[in-house]
């Protein structure tokens, strides 16, 4: 089997006029970036967004993460490739890919084997340089707090909470003083991180973009006031450097299938799920949109549906729940050495993280679920045999996947049963109601989602919760925790029982209109790995990459 990136370069791409056509879209709907990737223009968009929905929605979500890899984003792929090879009208909606990752541990994002979009090269680097505008839009504000302050204060800043941002692992920057004209300590968060990236994925059109960029809280002043990106007169000039990258990018999977690409927050430290734009966008483009939502569904389907779906009332038919054999295995206590022998007690064991997702989404949300097996070569007949017997008598029904094998055709059969089962009528539920307190809100997620015996709060935390009271009033909480365990420890594997959820630090992020509630140890600063994948990663005289994965 050849290596993603060389299955990538051997593809024949249509032009992205050719993949636009299949949506009805002609070139003057169209700003194009080369011969196949293109934006939307906003006269485009925004004339869309006047037409009803005719698409079903469908969300991709998963187990959680282990190092054996489960494959949302090539799931994805998979079965926006077997729905349209299956005669439907589907298009992918994913997020764009962060260099962290990239050049970090995890590598790229654009699927994976005969299941991915393309031009992966330009997709997993610069792309349309949406998260460098992003990037630039936080840093003016930065600067712009700064010299305000160097020009005197007459805001009289007492406390900046203003953090830089930069789309890179670099650790070195997490904490950093600042000194002019006076010493403060501040720091960077990754671009994905950051709050523009939140906004520029929740905003629904320009000037709710611009609305919610002037609301952001960027410090306090000796008097105890919130100090707004809007009394820096900031918001025109973010808007500004933002409005390009606003409009959805275009591209094509392996087989030619549409897919949008808009925005990438991440899901542990964000809220995890591509552009609020670009989703509304594909719902009048296509009859099924399938998204993908970050990491395992206690992270990325909870915070899709409590943050994305309760501010635009946005609402999906229902969701597909990736897992690998290998991942429940591991989930079962099997080392990753071990992963390629069979082991059915082990498998048998860690189903049970597959089963509190599959029960979290039919129960607390009120989401039909597909169980999703994405086939890896060394699975063994008697591992699908068992996992499919025990999906079945839970009362769902499991679909084993071969599209990073074989492409679209790959999946037909998960494909059919998606199309049936989206046409049934679902009921979801968002898990708590605005008016709860934060502490009720994170108590709800923790109970019922993770399992959770209790909630703590730090110090720290405990009194952000009594200054947060008023200004958090009626907002969803985004949990960032690790992706890696239902808890918020990253050893605790499967469904571990009587943790305590940590909530560490509060921070209130009112243009995007949540709070995050930071838990564990996780950092919204990544760092690299010892080897990082950027190691491998070379070009040769002709501008051909190499060892991008
Ligand atoms: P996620 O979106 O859940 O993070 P991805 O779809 O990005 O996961 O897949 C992660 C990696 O796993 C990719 O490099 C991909 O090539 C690989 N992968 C996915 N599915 C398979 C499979 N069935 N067999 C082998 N490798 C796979
Ligand atoms: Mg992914």
């Amino acid at each position: 089997m050849l290596s993603d990136i060389e299955i990538a370069q051997a593809a024949t791409l249509s032009p992205i006029t050719d993949i636009a056509g299949r949506l009805g879209l002609s070139v003057s709907d169209l700003h194009l970036h080369g011969q196949h990737m293109a934006k939307l223009t906003q006269s485009t968009v925004n004339q869309l967004h006047t037409q009803p929905v005719r698409a079903k929605l469908i969300l991709m979500t998963a187990i959680n993460p282990t190092p054996a890899g489960e494959g949302k984003t090539t799931t994805t792929v998979g079965l926006t490739d077997a729905l349209n090879l299956a005669g439907y009208k589907a298009l992918a909606c994913l997020r764009e890919p962060s260099l962290g990752p990239v050049f970090g541990m995890k590598g790229g994002a654009t699927g994976g084997g005969y299941a991915q979009v393309v031009p992966m090269e330009n997709i997993n680097l610069h792309f349309t340089g949406d998260f460098h505008a992003i990037s630039a839009a936080n840093n003016l504000l930065a600067a712009l707090v700064d010299n305000h302050i160097y020009h005197g204060n007459a805001l009289q800043f007492d406390q900046v909470s203003w953090r830089r941002c930069m789309d890179m692992n670099d650790r070195a920057l997490r904490r950093i003083t600042i000194n002019q004209p006076y010493a403060y300590d501040t720091g960077f968060d990754i671009t994905v991180a950051s709050e523009v990236m939140a906004i520029f994925c929740l905003a629904t059109d320009l000037a709710d973009l611009t609305h919610r960029l002037s609301r952001m809280q960027v410090g306090q002043s000796t008097k105890g006031q919130p100090i707004f990106a809007s009394d820096l007169h900031a918001e025109g000039a973010m808007t500004a450097l933002l409005k390009d990258a606003f409009q959805p990018n275009l591209v094509q999977t392996l087989e030619g299938s549409p897919a949008l690409l808009h925005g990438g927050p991440f899901a542990n430290i964000a809220h995890g799920c591509n552009s609020l734009v670009a989703t509304q966008t594909a719902l009048r483009l296509a009859d099924y949109v399938v998204t993908e939502a970050g990491f395992g569904a206690d992270l990325g389907a909870e915070k899709f549906i409590d943050i994305k779906c309760r501010q635009s009332g946005l609402r999906p038919d229902m969701t597909v729940i990736v897992a690998t054999v290998r991942a429940l295995k591991y989930h079962g206590g099997v080392e990753v050495a071990d992963l390629n022998t069979e082991n059915l007690q082990a498998l048998s064991t860690g189903m049970a993280n597959l089963k509190k997702h599959v029960d979290n989404m039919r129960q607390h949300f009120g989401l039909p679920v597909l169980v999703a097996l994405n086939h890896f070569t060394h699975d063994t007949e008697a591992e699908v045999a068992l996992l499919q017997s025990a999906v079945e008598s839970w009362g769902s029904s499991l679909h084993v996947c071969r599209h990073w094998a074989h492409g679209g055709k790959g999946a037909l059969d998960l494909a059919h049963a998606v199309a049936r089962m989206a046409q049934q009528t679902a009921s979801p539920t968002l898990l708590y109601q605005d008016d709860l307190s934060l502490p009720d809100k994170l108590h709800a997620i923790a109970r019922s989602l993770y399992g959770a015996k209790d909630v703590t709060f730090s110090a720290q935390a405990e009194q952000q919760l009594g200054t947060l009271a008023e200004t958090s009033r009626g907002l969803p909480v985004c949990v960032a925790k690790t992706q890696y365990s239902l808890s918020c420890d990253a050893k605790l594997r499967n469904v571990p029982e009587g943790h305590t959820l940590h909530v560490r630090e509060l921070r209130l992020s009112r243009g995007a209109g949540f709070v995050v509630a930071i838990c564990g140890d996780i950092m919204t600063m990544p760092g690299l790995p010892k080897q990082p994948a950027s190691h491998r990663i070379s070009v040769d005289a002709n501008g051909r990459i190499c060892g991008l994965s």
